[in-house]
C-alpha cells in the first residue's frame, strides 16, 4: 500500500475515534446509544422500514438491530404498523416523540462541522469526491450496505458541461453542479447499472 494510502486510512482512523466519542457522549445525554441513534436518524432520512431492510441498511446483525428497535420501542420513540405493501408484516416508525428527539440531535459533532465550514470550496468539493468514490469502491467490495451516492446514481452525467465550477448534471433535477454538491444519501437517487457505475468512477479517476 503506498505511503499515502496509509496516512489517508490513519487520518479516517483519527476521524472516526473523534466522531465516535463525540457522539456516545451527546446521544448517552439524550438517553440513547449510537446504534439507536442511527436508526432514529435512519427512520428519519427513509421513512418506516421493515427491521430486515434496517438490518442491511445498517450493517448491523437481525439479533443486534431487534434489541437495538427493542429498547427504542420501550422508549416510545419509534412503533410498529402494519406494511401497507404487505398485511403480514411490519415495519418501523419513528413516534412524535421519536421524531422531535431525532430532529434535536446533531448531524456531526459541532467542532468538525466547524473545521469543515473553514475549508475552501474547491477542497470541500475534492474532499467530497473522493469520499464519493472510496464509499463506492468500499460498496461494490460489498464491505459496506448499498449508499445512496450521486456516483451510483442513474440520473448522474459526470462532466457533461464545460463550466469547471459545475461540471456535472442532475437529470433528476435537469441542474449542473459541482463536487461540492455531490450528495451521499439522495432521496431522489436512483441505482445505475454496475457496468455504468464503473465507467463513471473512471471518468471521475480521470479527471482527478
Ligand atoms: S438524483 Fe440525487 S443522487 Fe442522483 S444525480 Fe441527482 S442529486 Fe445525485
Amino acid at each position: 500500500m503506498p505511503d499515502t494510502s496509509r496516512q489517508i486510512a490513519a487520518a479516517i482512523g483519527r476521524l472516526t475515534l473523534y466522531w465516535r466519542a463525540a457522539s456516545w457522549q451527546t446521544v448517552a445525554e439524550r438517553g440513547l446509544n449510537p446504534a439507536q441513534a442511527e436508526i432514529l436518524g435512519h427512520l428519519a432520512r427513509r421513512g418506516p422500514a421493515r427491521q430486515v431492510s434496517l438490518a442491511a441498511a445498517l450493517g448491523v446483525s437481525a439479533a443486534s438491530l431487534s434489541d437495538s428497535v427493542a429498547s427504542l420501542l420501550a422508549k416510545g420513540l419509534v412503533a410498529r404498523h402494519p406494511d401497507p405493501k404487505d398485511g403480514r408484516a411490519v415495519r418501523v416508525a419513528l413516534t412524535e416523540t421519536g421524531a422531535a428527539l431525532q430532529a434535536a440531535l446533531p448531524e456531526a459533532p459541532a467542532p468538525l462541522l466547524s473545521a469543515l465550514d473553514d475549508l475552501p470550496e474547491t477542497e470541500a468539493g475534492a474532499a467530497l469526491r473522493a469520499l464519493s468514490m472510496l464509499i463506492r469502491a468500499l460498496q461494490e467490495a460489498r464491505a459496506i450496505p448499498v449508499q445512496r451516492l450521486c456516483v451510483t446514481c442513474t440520473y448522474f452525467q459526470p462532466y457533461r458541461h464545460d463550466d469547471a465550477a459545475a461540471p456535472h448534471h442532475c437529470g433528476f433535477v435537469d441542474a449542473a453542479f459541482g463536487d461540492a454538491a455531490l450528495r451521499i444519501d439522495c432521496a431522489d437517487h436512483e441505482d445505475t447499472t454496475e457496468e455504468r457505475r464503473a465507467a463513471i468512477a473512471a471518468r471521475l479517476a480521470a479527471v482527478g
